[in-house]
């Protein structure tokens, strides 16, 4: 259901956090209860990497490693994206910015288009979590929805629940080497994001440890203003 009335419209926000934060969970939820759209840049480089393009070959092999896509590559693919349509609504940043130098980008885009971020959602979570939430989770192959094999099962086994697919796939970059890796760059390269916003007022918290749907709520709260 769409909440209508709640917040500006046009909202523009940042889901931050590392990886297993549950970014993408919530961002899905928000898109599927407001006029948003989930701008997910893994999604992205994975369709990028499925069309089997030159750049595709060159991202694929850097994300294997866990290590980060150039930030020229993914401001580009942003700049590109926040243009269609789809995007004056509002969007959900999911997965960028992860460097200052992508975050100094962004401003300069928004600027440019006369608008700026609300929000930027801090999700805050132990380390030790991280890797049971990554190890367990797949997504539909035909329309992306998220689920666990723990926390966020399909309602019927095997099915999706928004619709009705019966395959699934698992990230490559899953694998716990992978994850290692993925950790550290955020810690290098995204956890000083966080007193980048929160030096421009923007940031604000969650605590992402709770179940998917009181995070939500938590969200819901600030996205209304609270
Ligand atoms: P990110 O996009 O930050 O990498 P995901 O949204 O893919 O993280 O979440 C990682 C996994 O953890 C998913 O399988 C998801 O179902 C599960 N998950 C997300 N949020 C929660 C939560 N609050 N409690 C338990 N499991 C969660
Ligand atoms: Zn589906």
């Amino acid at each position: 259901q769409e909440i209508a009335s709640a917040g500006s419209p046009g909202m523009k926000l940042i889901l931050l956090g590392p990886p297993g934060a549950g970014k993408g969970t919530q961002a899905q939820e928000l898109e599927r209860r407001r006029n948003l759209v989930q701008l997910s840049t893994g999604d992205m480089l994975r369709a990028v990497i499925a069309s089997g393009s030159a750049l595709g070959q060159e991202v694929k092999a850097i994300i294997d490693t866990g290590a980060l896509v150039p930030d020229d590559i993914m401001v580009r693919m942003i700049a590109d994206r926040i243009e269609q349509p789809d995007c004056g609504d509002g969007f959900i940043l999911d997965g960028f910015p992860r460097t200052t130098a992508q975050a100094e980008a962004l401003d300069v885009m928004l600027d440019a288009r006369n608008t700026a971020l609300d929000h930027v959602i801090a999700m805050v979570v132990d380390a030790d979590v991280l890797t049971r939430r990554i190890g367990g989770r797949f997504s539909c192959a035909k329309c992306g929805a998220g689920y666990h094999d723990e926390f966020q099962k399909p309602r019927q086994d095997g099915v999706c629940d928004h619709c009705g697919g019966t395959e699934f796939t698992r990230r490559s970059d899953d694998k716990p080497e992978t994850v290692r890796a993925r950790l550290e760059a955020y810690e290098a390269q995204t956890a000083p994001l966080l007193p980048y916003y929160r030096d421009k007022n923007l940031l604000r918290s969650v605590n992402a440890m709770a179940g998917i749907d009181e995070v939500t709520a938590e969200i819901e709260k600030i996205l209304m203003g609270a």
